[in-house]
Order: C-alpha cells, then structure tokens, then sequence
C-alpha cells in the first residue's frame, strides 16, 4: 500500500537552534499517528512542517505521492488540503456552531454547505446544537465542534495539537477514544501529536516517540511498551524504574531477588546494563525468603504501589492487593516474575 504522508530526513531549524533533526516517518490511508514526547521536543514544530506553517531546512514531506515541502519548496496554505484541530479548540466566539463548521466551506455552492454543516455536526453528536454559540457548551463539546469543523472541508489529513489537554482527565481518554472511531468511521488519516502516553495508546494505531528534535522509537503502543529500545523509551511509556545490574558471565543476573536467567543477556554477559522492572514483574509472595523494606506508598483503589528499596539501595515499583497493607519502613516478602527481559545499555 502507498504511504498516504510521509516525511524523509526532516529538519527544522529556528535561527541556530535545531528544534527537529532528520526525522522520518510515514501513515498509510486511514492510519492514525502519534507524534508522543515530552514538552519541547519539537512536536508542534513538526506538526506545523506538515501544515506547511514552518519551511523546513532539510527533507522532504509528501501526501499522498506528492510533495507538499521541501527546502525552500512549500505548498502555498489553499493547496494543503490539511484540517487542523488545537488544544483551545480555537472556535470563533462570535459565530454560533453552524457557522464555525461552516467557516472553511466558501468554496461549496450554499445548498451544500447546509447540507455538509448538519452532516459534520450529526457525525461528532451534535445535531440539535448548531444554533448554540461556543460559550454554551461543554469543554468535551467545544472541541467536537472542532473536529467537526476541521473535517468538514474533507481535508487530506487531519492533525491534533494536544486537542484534549484543556480538559479535565477523565474525559481526555474516553474523547480520545470516541475522536479515534470517528475519524475511523470516516476513513480520516490523522497525526495526533501529544506528551500523554495514554491518550496516545487511546487513539494512535503507530506512535513515534520524539526527544530532543530526534525520533527515538517508532512501533505500535504495544511495541513501545513491551520492547523499549532504550531506558528513554523505558521512562516515559508505562510505569517502572530502570535499576542497574551487574550480568554475569553466564547471563545470569542477581538484583537481590534471587538468580534470573536473562535470555537476551548474551551481549551483556559479563558487563552493567539497565534492567527495566515494571510495577507487575515485583509480586507480593507472603512466604518469599526475600523481604525489602517500604521506601514509600501509593493508595490506588484495590492496590497500592509500592516504592521498595533493593539491598544495594536502588529503588522498584510493586503493584500488590490493598490487603497486603505494609507501611513506609515496614518489610514487603516479594518475588519477581520478568515476563520480558529489558535490558539498555547503562546510563
Ligand atoms: P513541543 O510541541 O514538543 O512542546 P515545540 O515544537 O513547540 O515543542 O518546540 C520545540 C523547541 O523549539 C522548544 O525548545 C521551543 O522553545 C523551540 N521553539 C518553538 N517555536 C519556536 C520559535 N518560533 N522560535 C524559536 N524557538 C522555537
Ligand atoms: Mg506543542
């Protein structure tokens, strides 16, 4: 299948500084992305590349087979074809719904337009609202209309900048989730761009993890969740801490919970590595030889997260049952159970 977007060895400077460095990446039709990283890691500016907002300095973009930038090359703004939805929503607080959906339909004959505002707005549930002004609904609502007015000029691509980051967390999944089927029901090709891994893994079938201007890991949420390239990826998707080990010559490893048998460990056999632990490879055992004092506790319903500190004085994550109930200083009897073996180069 073709590549719907794709950008090659892409670079952004602003002035001197380098805010995005040969990044590369492509979506299929219909493929919804994730530009994911921390703040100031270059998303927006990328995001802004593809909305030909910002000329790049290095590299190439394409849609749909063509090139829309390249340096000293960019698609003037009415050929881009791109719908744009931002954290603010960005509606005109002065026109009501209809009229805010209606804003990029100038170049339909007015029958349609009608037509394709009671469309946009059935598609995103609101119907009956299109004679509310943007004021009288919902944070959640504000940013339907958003999506609907970004969609209704059938764009090429659809792309997010943290469009849930104004509302409050509950809400940011479940819309994500709601964002996702409709933009599927729609056949939509989207780039979602956004520093919370879970509205991420909520919406983005490919996720591409950006750090300093350069791309870290590119895969599926499970592939950054289960294979983290290195303790950065690691660190930033899914709980854990990343401990330092010592591997023996045998590619066996002793952290201070018994002998594991690290099945990967060949290449460090011998040397330190990062070992990743995730808060479910530490179990509660109530009769483990193995006990490690409490450094600190988190209340999370039926479970608590514990912070537990190994002999040599590193710190571990464990999710264990409420009941288990051990206070800061107290001893926690564990065992570990590694279904997959991480292991990084130390930092
Ligand atoms: P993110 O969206 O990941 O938070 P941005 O793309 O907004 O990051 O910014 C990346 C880096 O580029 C930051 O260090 C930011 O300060 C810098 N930057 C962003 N826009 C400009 C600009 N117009 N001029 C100079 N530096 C900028
Ligand atoms: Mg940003």
């Amino acid at each position: 299948m073709a590549e719907h977007l794709k950008l090659r060895d892409v670079s952004v400077h602003y002035g001197a500084f380098t805010a995005a460095h040969n990044v590369s990446l492509s979506l299929q039709a219909g493929e919804i992305g994730c530009l994911l990283g921390p703040s100031g890691c270059g998303k927006t500016t990328l995001l802004r590349a593809i909305g030909s907002f910002e000329p790049l300095s290095a590299g190439e973009i394409s849609l749909q087979g063509s090139t829309i930038s390249g340096v000293g090359n960019t698609l003037p703004p009415e050929q881009r074809q791109v719908g744009m939805v931002f954290q603010d929503f960005a509606l005109f607080p002065h026109l009501d719904v209809g009229r805010n959906v209606d804003f990029g339909l100038s170049h339909m004959k007015r029958s349609q337009r009608a037509a394709r505002v009671s469309d946009m707005l059935e598609l995103v549930g609101l119907g009956q609202s299109g004679k509310a002004y943007p004021h009288e609904l919902s944070g959640g609502q504000q940013q339907r209309v958003a999506l609907a007015r970004a969609l209704a000029p059938k764009p090429r691509i659809v792309l997010l900048d943290e469009p849930f980051s104004g509302l409050d967390s509950e809400l940011r999944e479940q819309l994500a989730g709601e964002v996702r089927q409709l933009l599927q029901r729609n056949q939509m090709t989207a780039l979602l761009v956004t520093h919370d891994q879970h509205e991420a893994f909520a919406m983005a079938d490919q996720i591409t993890l950006i750090n300093g201007g350069t791309v870290v890991q590119s895969g599926t949420p499970d592939d950054l969740y289960h294979r983290p390239i290195d303790a950065f990826t690691a660190g930033f998707i899914g709980e854990g801490a990343v401990i330092a080990v010592q591997v023996n010559g045998d590619g066996t490893l002793d952290f201070g919970l018994g002998l594991l048998q690290a099945p990967v460990a060949a290449q460090y056999a011998g040397r330190s590595a990062g070992l990743l632990l995730r808060p479910t490879d530490i179990a509660y055992a109530a009769h483990s030889s193995v006990s490690l004092p409490v450094a600190a506790r988190a209340f999370r319903g039926a479970q608590y997260l514990y912070q537990l500190q190994l002999p040599d004085g590193q710190l571990i994550l464990c999710l264990a049952p409420v009941s288990t109930n051990v206070s800061v200083g107290g001893l926690l009897p564990v065992s570990c159970h590694l279904d997959a073996f991480s292991l990084f180069e130390p930092s």
